[in-house]
């Protein structure tokens, strides 16, 4: 039988934090803050970060600020003065070093002693063996602000890895004119996220932008930091060389963290860190459960990490999650917007809705839908957002394809 005391108790606020230690002073970090207090948490917040800037923001380092459109400030997403308003307690320029239940070391000596922790350390730029310390790579503000002074003064760039920020670092060298190729190991660029089929238009882009692009390309090893050699007995060498093949999450101070440290740190649907107790990890480090698919999904996207943030902090308070959202990623390059809505992975076909890329036409205005049995899980669209709008309801509730093609037009082109 309840009794009133323990009505009293089911209906209690759930209790609240008394301090809110949060690690990594990107994206996520900041998000987190302002979601808990948006949500009215009156407690301690303090934020440690390893870089000594103020918070920023990562895709303007490849696009507005490597084509000096922007100067580094106007990335920032919050001044210390703005994080001192939503009363937080700052330390920059220090790494945390180890985590001891929601005690957080830092390589200063100091030690932080939360009641919560939320982890948001980011990721690393991968590096190939060998690599050189001389050859670029684009993670941080600094990386960005050597990469657009090298640029300035190179005549030829050569950039392993035709992912976005290869695409974009690409781009912005063509814009100086510089001669540039592009080494990437797959048959297309960003094949993983477009798939073969798509990543034929992403591979037009730069072909088509004057960029050298060889596919299927294989590095033996870097015969210095100018000079790569390939696996055929070909050298290619440039002024700037630059690695962008991915990132692998910041987890190496994590020993012992969690269930074992895989591609990210596990954690449930919410965030939080699995085997742990008021830890949560968010961004670009953690690998979520993915309850659709049923298994840890690491999303390297910018709207991930912000979605992620809403969610960690209602949960740290106990208050409703936010609803859930599509994945959405965005990238700038050769003049125009690739936009990938939903998931656009293990998909069984790929209809063009819009444009006739496809079929050899113009890749702009081209919008493609990704179907797993007859519904649509994902779009793309190059250089269309007002089109790419229209999917975001179709997407979201997996509409089926008379539906989707109702919506596009398209229906009679595509039987
Ligand atoms: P971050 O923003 O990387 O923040 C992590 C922070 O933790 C860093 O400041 C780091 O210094 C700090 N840190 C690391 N280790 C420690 C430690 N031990 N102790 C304390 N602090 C630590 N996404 C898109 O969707 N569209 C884009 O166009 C796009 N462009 C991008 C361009 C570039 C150049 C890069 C690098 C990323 C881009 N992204 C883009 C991805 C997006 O920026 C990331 O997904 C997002 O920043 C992830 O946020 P985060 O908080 O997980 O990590």
């Amino acid at each position: 039988m309840t009794t009133v005391a323990g009505r009293a108790e089911e209906h209690a606020m759930p209790q609240q934090p008394e301090h809110v230690v949060v690690v990594g002073a990107g994206l996520g970090g900041v998000r987190v803050i302002e979601q808990l207090r948006a949500h009215g948490f009156q407690g301690r917040i303090s934020l440690i970060g390893a870089e000594e800037h103020q918070p920023y923001d990562r895709p303007p380092l490849s696009k507005q600020i490597l084509n000096r459109e922007w100067e580094p400030e106007r990335a920032t997403l919050r001044n210390r003065a703005a994080l001192e308003a939503l009363g937080v307690s700052v330390r920059l320029g220090v790494r945390a070093v180890a985590l001891d239940g929601t005690g957080v070391a830092l390589a200063d000596g100091r030690q932080l002693a939360g009641d919560t922790v939320v982890l948001a350390t980011g990721a690393a730029p991968r590096k190939l063996p060998g690599q050189p310390d001389g050859v670029a790579v684009l993670r941080t503000l600094d990386d960005a602000l050597s990469l657009r002074d090298a640029l300035d003064s190179a005549r030829s760039m050569l950039v392993v890895g035709a992912g976005f920020i290869g695409a974009e670092a690409a781009c912005a060298a063509r814009r100086r004119g510089l001669d540039v190729t592009v080494l990437e190991a797959m048959p297309v660029p960003c094949e993983r996220v477009l798939g073969r089929q798509v990543g034929g238009l992403a591979a037009r882009l730069f072909t088509e932008a004057g960029v050298d692009l060889r596919c299927g390309a294989r590095i033996d090893r870097f015969a210095d930091e100018h000079t790569v050699e390939l696996s055929d007995g070909g050298m290619v060498s440039a002024g700037v060389v630059l690695v962008g093949i991915g990132a692998r999450p910041e987890l190496g101070w994590l020993d012992g963290v969690g269930p074992g440290n895989g591609d990210g740190l596990a954690c449930d649907a919410n965030g939080r860190v699995l085997a742990t107790d008021g830890v949560w990890a968010l961004g670009d480090m953690a690998a979520w459960r993915d309850p659709a698919r049923g298994r840890f999904h690491r999303h390297e996207h910018w709207t991930s990490a912000v979605d992620q943030a809403a969610v960690v902090a209602c949960d740290i308070l106990g208050v409703e999650r936010p609803a859930p959202t599509v994945p959405y990623v965005w990238s700038d390059q050769f003049g125009l917007k690739i936009q990938v809505l939903g998931r656009t992975d293990l998909v069984d076909e790929v209809v063009p809705l819009h444009g006739e890329g496809l079929d050899g036409g113009p890749v702009k205005g081209t919008l493609v839908g990704y179907f797993v049995d007859d519904t649509l899980v994902g779009a793309v669209a190059f250089g269309c957002p007002a089109k790419l709008v229209r999917y975001r309801a179709p997407v979201t509730e997996r509409a089926d394809r008379a539906a989707v093609l109702a919506l596009s037009g398209s229906g009679a082109r595509l039987v």
